[in-house]
């Protein structure tokens, strides 16, 4: 059994669409073709030598990593360097890469939704919805096209809000225009008579990166030459993406039981943290990977503390009072130890979607930073 690359790249950017990555991200397939078959994966937080070699002992087609390979531009592909030097070793055996990054961290039930699921967290709800994602697209149809174009954007994907698809609003009006001499106009002719007609104004939400399949959904259905519509930018947040996760613990502990729970959990020698021992912990807010510009929302949000990686020293003011009094505990449980979850999660994802594939997590540990703790060897 074996399926297409093409469908598993598809299924990803279905649960964590491409459009929701930041701005300096690069997502996606990094190498290899759609059309290739795969029978056996291997995911990885991230690409390492190490791994190569792993997959080509496993025999694998393809490697699903969190972090992407290419990030800046590579001038050649030689074995020079770490980056172009694993792309070229990945070419030659022919093992696909595709990397789920800042979409993932963006998705319901992604990176840091299982971060929350392994902290034992339940209530899991995004820290805050994406910003500046979703558009209001308000379209003007002649009456008797309304249902069709309607069906048409909302099966490219328009009107989602939160569980609830096909949402849209209509309301009836007279549209007017004066068709220019070298139109051809569904209605009237071109020799300069202003024209009447009963029309439908359609509005409903889009999200930022569906925009360019609704207007072609609609665009093949309208029949007017010149399809009239706004795109107006909406304030509120996106429902299904977001930044980071927040959630209950059954019951409150301390802070130095949350403490013993996070490193056993996520398997840390030590952690940084700014906050009292004893301080109740229920409310946790997380974010999985480099989440120190979210404090301030874990902070909104009423969290007891908040769990991230890599928090510079002055990141931990931010949660002093003007006493120098913790008003939040703020926890480093490191980058690699607080999104190494994420490989069980695209694991189980894939394996339940893609039966016929044979899904594997690595048996190495891709990060290169270790703690070096007094008294060890
Ligand atoms: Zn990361």
């Amino acid at each position: 059994m074996s399926c297409l690359l093409g469908d598993i790249v598809d299924f990803m950017h279905n649960w964590a669409p491409v459009g929701s990555a930041q701005s300096y991200d690069n997502v996606g397939l990094q190498i290899g073709r759609r059309s290739q078959e795969v029978s056996n994966a291997l995911v990885a937080l991230d690409l390492t030598p190490q791994i190569i070699q792993e997959a080509k002992g496993l025999g694998v087609e393809l490697i699903v990593t969190h972090h992407p390979l290419f990030f800046k531009a590579l001038s050649n592909l030689t074995d020079k360097t770490l980056e172009s030097s694993m792309a070229l070793e990945m070419a030659e055996n022919r093992i696909a890469l595709f990397s789920a990054h800042t979409n993932l961290d963006a998705a319901r039930g992604g990176v840091s939704f299982e971060l929350a699921r392994t902290l034992g967290l339940t209530n899991i709800q995004f820290l805050s919805g994406l910003e500046e994602s979703l558009l209001k697209l308000v379209v003007f149809v002649p009456l008797e096209f309304g249902d069709s174009v309607r069906t048409a954007a909302h099966d490219a994907g328009a009107g989602q809000i939160g569980a609830y698809s096909h949402c849209s609003f209509s309301v009836g009006g007279t549209g007017q225009f004066k068709p220019g001499s070298d139109t051809k106009p569904f209605i009237g002719s071109s020799d300069g008579q202003v024209e009447r007609v009963h029309e439908v104004r359609i509005e409903m939400q889009v999200e930022k990166w569906n925009v360019p399949s609704v207007l072609a959904a609609i665009k093949n259905v309208h029949p007017y030459e010149e399809v009239v519509y706004d795109l107006l930018k909406l304030e509120q947040a996106h429902k299904n993406c977001g930044i980071g996760a927040i959630g209950d613990l059954s019951t409150a502990i301390s802070l130095n039981e949350f403490l013993q729970l996070t490193a056993g959990r996520l398997g840390n020698k030590a952690l940084r943290v700014a906050g009292h021992a004893s301080k109740m912990i229920r409310r946790v807010a997380v974010c999985g990977g480099s989440g120190s510009d979210f404090i301030a929302l874990a902070q909104a949000a009423g969290a007891d503390v908040y769990v991230t990686g890599d928090v510079t020293y002055h990141r931990y003011f931010e949660v002093l009072d003007h006493l120098g009094q913790p008003t939040m505990a703020l926890v480093d449980a490191g980058h690699y130890e607080t999104e190494q979850m994420t490989e069980d999660l695209l694991v189980d994802k894939l394996s339940s979607n893609f039966p016929g594939v044979e899904w594997q997590k690595t048996r190495l540990r891709s990060s290169p930073v270790e703690t070096w703790v007094l008294g060890s060897d």
